[in-house]
């Protein structure tokens, strides 16, 4: 596969059925998957089906250094940028309006 260096993030996650702690890189396993959906973890061998994904702590961080952004988007490449982040940042100068309510 042609991974070479670059600055995109992984994004380390295991399924929650595995019993090791060490994590793999969800945007490849996800993009491996998309071509030959096995499903299995390439640490363990075992069935690591996408509803059984969790992100590691350290991608958990990223969420919560960035409370405007209320969803990541993954690239393909296995990048990923917080999603409508501009946008909040904008809003939140002014005053943050309830949604849904008031109309
Ligand atoms: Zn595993």
């Amino acid at each position: 596969m042609g991974i070479g260096p670059g600055k995109r993030l992984r994004v380390p996650c295991r399924a929650t059925t595995c019993s090791h702690l060490q994590c793999f890189d969800a945007a490849l396993y996800l993009q491996m998957n998309e071509k030959k959906p096995t499903w299995t973890c390439p640490v363990c061998d075992q069935k690591a089906p996408y509803d059984d994904l969790i992100i590691d702590g350290l991608f958990m961080e990223i969420l919560n250094s960035c409370t405007d952004c209320d969803e990541i988007q993954f690239m393909e490449d296995g990048s990923w940028c917080p999603m409508k982040l501009e946008k909040m940042r904008r809003h939140r100068r002014r005053h943050r309006q309830p949604r849904g309510s008031g109309r």
